[in-house]
């Protein structure tokens, strides 16, 4: 019995019984990854089905209160967190994945990322000349262009003006809008629908080449046979609640997972461990730890007005992080900020005179893991902040906190537990590069996460290859940001998509 038809976006309540779908190719996970191989392959003129755990949102569903926004969005209501070292990051669960909730930041990976890989991973094909056709094809699809002016806000200019001042470099960023009115909303779901998340880009590409987009089932086994898949199954489960009710499998020649970092080692774990001679899945988990301070300027800045995150500078990226505007709403930015109660009301009021500056950093010795649990779907994580790495977050608060100075701040909220929680000028702020803290007064979180499936050239080192090809399993493919072998250095979606590009277009020729 099938349930899915093409043409429209199968949801929740057109599930009244137990189904099969049969399929050339069934992808599982719906963010920038899997969206693309959909529509790559359907446009390809491939049979396919595209499974989705989360449901679609439209704008009438997007809420402005980050809370309540991230509970509907966000795997764990947006409070999951690693073990071992505290740390929160956040998955999406919605049709489109990480691209609905995301900045729209595109960043390609920069050169040495790519030699690095190449060097340390024995991968052949993976550089700068191999990838750009296909950062190019996505580009021109998404309609990927540096963010204008007219759309920056005060926020973001103060962040160019700062830099400016220190000679520093620093440019807008791209990202994959069309017709952003800056709203900073990009957190709780774009309502001009300006951003073009995968629900109003390549989902819908897909439909209209003839794939089956199929929501609100969780895929629990990849099915196989020897050293082949047969397809996968799992279960339909409500919205925002998760309780599940009918029963689904698809049948297909190939299985694409691009279920995200966190989800699909786990799938592979339900399916007795499947393609893990390497034994490398769920290994290897890194992050792009992301500090950030608030500065207060004399005058207004209106930080809600302007593009989420609309300015960045690559000066420090070879000393290993990557600095940027931020905006969240306020309940989301209050929980990096010091102070209870009638002193945290005093803070946020400040806000309307505030920006929120931040750099992601690129913590290679930081690792950790992912673990199925028993009875559920979410991952188990073990994240460990290696102390050698906690130099390149203190030297990126200092350089933030410079910025911050030559922009005109009057004063800075660095959230550094033991240091003074306000500082007033350079002087006071020196401290903030020095060694008198370890990583535990630390504030951070992160949003990019990679490796659990990581591809290597050697099959004893890696999960998959360069096309994402399981070393292991003839018909299993895995397209997610899992499969970097180290972090790009600049947020990822980009790089992830443009990889997935290339996975079709090989599976396009041998399907
Ligand atoms: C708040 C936020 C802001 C960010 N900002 C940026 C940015 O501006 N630029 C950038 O480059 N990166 C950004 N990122 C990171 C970026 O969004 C992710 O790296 C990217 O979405 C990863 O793509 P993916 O396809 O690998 O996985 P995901 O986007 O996580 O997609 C995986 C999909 O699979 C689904 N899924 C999971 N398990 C199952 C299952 N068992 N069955 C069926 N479906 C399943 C999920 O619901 C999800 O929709 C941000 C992330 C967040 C959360
Ligand atoms: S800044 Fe506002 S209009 Fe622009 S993409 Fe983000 S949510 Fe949409």
């Amino acid at each position: 019995m099938s349930a899915a038809g093409s043409g429209e976006v199968r949801v929740f309540a057109q599930y009244d019984r137990d189904f099969t779908e049969q399929a050339d190719v069934v992808v599982v996970g719906s963010g920038p990854c899997g969206s693309v191989v959909a529509k790559e392959l359907a446009c390809a003129g491939r049979d396919v089905v595209l499974l989705e755990e989360g449901p679609p949102f439209t704008p009438a569903d997007f809420v402005l209160d980050g809370a309540t926004s991230m509970a509907r969005t966000m795997r764990e209501g947006g409070l999951r967190a690693t073990r071992g070292t505290v740390m929160p990051t956040m998955q999406a669960i919605a049709l489109g994945g990480g691209s609905l909730v995301n900045s729209a930041i595109c960043a390609r990976a920069p050169d040495f990322v790519l030699d690095d890989w190449c060097e340390r991973f024995s991968l052949e094909a993976t550089t700068r000349r191999d990838l750009d056709p296909h950062y190019d094809a996505v580009e021109k699809f998404l309609g990927i262009a540096p963010t204008p002016d007219a759309v920056q806000g005060q926020r973001n200019l103060l962040f160019r003006d700062g830099c400016d001042a220190l000679g520093w470099s620093s440019e807008p960023i791209a990202r994959n809008v069309r017709g952003c009115r800056g709203s900073g909303e990009c957190f709780t779901g774009c309502r001009a629908r300006a951003k073009q998340s995968m629900d109003v880009s390549y989902v819908p590409a897909a439909i209209r080449a003839g794939a089956r987009v199929l929501t609100s089932l969780q895929v629990q086994r990849v099915l196989s046979d020897g050293r082949r898949v047969t397809g996968v199954e799992g279960q339909v489960v409500a919205p925002f609640r998760g309780s599940p009710s009918h029963r689904f499998r698809v049948d297909a020649r190939c299985v694409v997972l691009a279920a995200g970092c966190m989800a699909t080692p786990v799938i592979l774990q339900k399916s007795d461990d499947l393609a893990n001679g390497s034994g490398q899945v769920g290994e290897n988990l890194q992050f792009h730890p992301g500090v950030s301070i608030m500065g207060v300027f004399p005058d207004p800045v209106s930080p809600q007005f302007g593009a989420t995150q609309g300015y960045q500078s690559l000066q420090f990226i070879r000393d290993g992080f990557k600095l940027e505007t931020l905006w969240a709403p306020p309940g989301v930015l209050a929980t990096r900020l010091p102070g209870f109660g009638h002193a945290l009301k005093h803070t946020l009021a400040e806000i309307p005179r505030a920006a929120v500056w931040d750099a992601i950093a690129s913590t290679h010795r930081s690792l950790g893991r992912v673990r199925a649990r028993r009875g559920s779907m979410d991952p188990a994580l073990t994240w460990h902040l290696h102390p050698e790495d906690v130099p390149i977050l203190r030297h990126a608060l200092a350089v933030i906190a410079e910025i911050f100075f030559a922009a005109g701040a009057e004063k800075i909220v660095p959230g550094v537990h033991g240091l003074p929680e306000v500082m007033h000028d350079r002087d006071e702020a020196r401290v903030l590069g020095s060694g008198s803290y370890g990583g535990k007064a630390l504030t951070f979180a992160s949003t990019h996460a990679f490796c659990t499936t990581r591809m290597h050239g050697d099959p004893r080192q890696g999960v998959v290859d360069e096309l994402g090809r399981s070393h292991d399993v003839e018909n299993l493919y895995i397209t997610d940001t899992g499969t970097y072998p180290r972090c790009t250095s600049v947020n990822p979606m980009f790089t992830g998509m443009a990889l997935a590009h290339r996975t079709a277009l090989h599976l396009a020729e041998r399907l």
